[in-house]
């Protein structure tokens, strides 16, 4: 792992670079009441106010009617305001996924995606694994993405923020997946991967991480609990790097938005200090695992990741196994094709023959890899996609190719970089 090249700044309310309001998104149920209790009400009033802020979503103080207008008042002149995140850019793809840009209080950015019918890797019992789309690999076009939204000044942040809601959002979809970032850049240097260039520039905090979800699941007016959907922590950031931020926002995604953790994956890059902590987590709020393996071997994969040389494979393993699973869940290993680096038949053979030394219960979840600006990796062609598919499938593993999504707007896997600041 690279050193990060900036510290992680708290988000805390005093902190908060120019901020002295104080948000009430990415608190949990007892701070909340802790902040009734603060401006002299009973604390049960704080699941008044979790229902409001992640149930029906409000985004300002004077929308929350079960409170009176004196008490919104009090809450305001104590310094709270709701404090979600918000979306300021929206980038639509061609084939319906869309990109946004997240504004944190601080106004530093960060990007989450909408997947109308996933991408065929999220169920770790490929139950809802679509079609894969083998020869169906698109061209990359730069920039191509229509650019809706604007970055707003603070000053007229309230003013818009209503504009998040997607007019045009008709529910087409039967089930969508959300990939959320962890961090502002990241530090973990995968070569193929077009966030690490930013490097690490901060975590975020539990309530940045929990407000995309959120941001989005309003924008598509979804229905938790009726519509299907399904979170990916695998945009920006390694989760396991910013654990107790990622971990408190599960938590609140689990508890107080109602989406279930077997519903969540989380992707690391084999971060093994967090995935011992990970075996801890109790079931209700431990989402599935997946572990970014990417090479077939630690010699080749030390070159492409370099956290490999820290800890390899084996050792990554190792603390994999003692991560209690779910009766039918699996392990996914997520497993990037560069073309002529990671892509060979003789590599697919080596990954079956990992895979099953694991003894793991397991799926592999192939990606294609994704262009960026600046990394010197070639895509692999649809044949050595297909080949390395039916090799690992004809050696009993369970293997499914990840549709790419939103390559036109690089929204795509490894491609999350925040481009329209470039
Ligand atoms: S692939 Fe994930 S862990 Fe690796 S550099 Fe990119 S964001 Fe970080």
């Amino acid at each position: 792992m690279t050193a990060s090249p900036s510290r992680p700044v708290s988000l805390d309310a005093e902190s908060r670079p120019g901020g002295s309001l104080k948000p009430l998104f990415g608190l949990d149920a007892e701070s909340l009441a802790a902040c009734m209790v603060e401006v002299e009400e009973p604390g049960w009033r704080g699941a008044q106010l979790a229902e409001a802020i992640y149930r029906q979503r409000v985004r300002s103080l004077d929308e929350i009617t079960t409170l009176s207008k004196a008490l919104r008042e009090r809450l305001s002149g104590s310094g709270w305001e709701i404090g979600r995140p918000s979306i300021v850019s929206v980038f639509k793809s061609t084939d319906g996924t869309e990109r946004y840009l997240i504004r944190a209080l601080d106004d530093q950015t960060v990007e989450a995606v909408w997947m109308p019918e996933g991408d065929g890797g999220e169920a770790g019992d490929g139950s809802d694994a679509g079609q894969p789309e083998m020869h169906r690999v698109p061209s990359f076009r730069r920039f191509s993405g229509e650019r809706v939204g604007t970055r707003e000044s603070p000053a007229s942040r309230s003013m818009q923020q209503p504009s998040e809601r997607n007019p045009e959002s008709s529910k087409s979809w039967n089930r969508a997946t959300i990939c959320v970032s962890s961090q502002v850049g990241c530090a973990v240097n995968c070569q193929f991967c077009l966030t690490a260039k930013l490097g690490l520039q901060r975590n975020l905090s539990a309530g940045e991480i929990a407000g995309q979800v959120v941001s989005v699941l309003d924008r598509h007016n979804v229905e938790v609990g009726r519509d299907r959907i399904n979170l990916v922590f695998m945009g920006m950031g390694e989760p396991f790097l910013n654990y107790n931020s990622f971990m408190a926002a599960v938590r609140l995604l689990v508890r107080e938005v109602g989406i279930s953790p077997q519903r969540m994956t989380v992707s690391t890059s084999g971060i093994v200090p967090g995935i011992e902590r990970f075996a801890s987590e109790p079931d209700e709020v431990r989402p599935k695992l997946a572990i970014s393996l990417n090479a077939p071997n630690d010699a080749i994969r030390g070159e492409v990741m370099p956290i490999n040389r820290k800890w390899p494979i084996e050792t990554v393993v190792d603390a994999v196994r003692a991560v209690p699973l779910r009766p039918r869940e699996r392990i996914t290993f997520e497993y990037v094709l560069l073309g002529g680096v990671t892509d060979r038949p003789e590599h697919a053979a080596e990954v079956a023959r990992l895979v099953r030394r694991t003894g793991l219960p397991a799926k592999v979840n192939l990606i294609a890899w994704n262009p960026g600006p600046g990394i010197e990796y070639t895509m692999p062609t649809a044949e050595s996609v297909e080949v390395f598919q039916s090799r690992l499938a004809e050696a009993g593993i369970s293997v499914y190719l990840r549709r790419p999504r939103g390559r036109d707007i690089f929204a795509a896997c490894g491609q999350l970089k925040r481009t329209v600041e470039a």
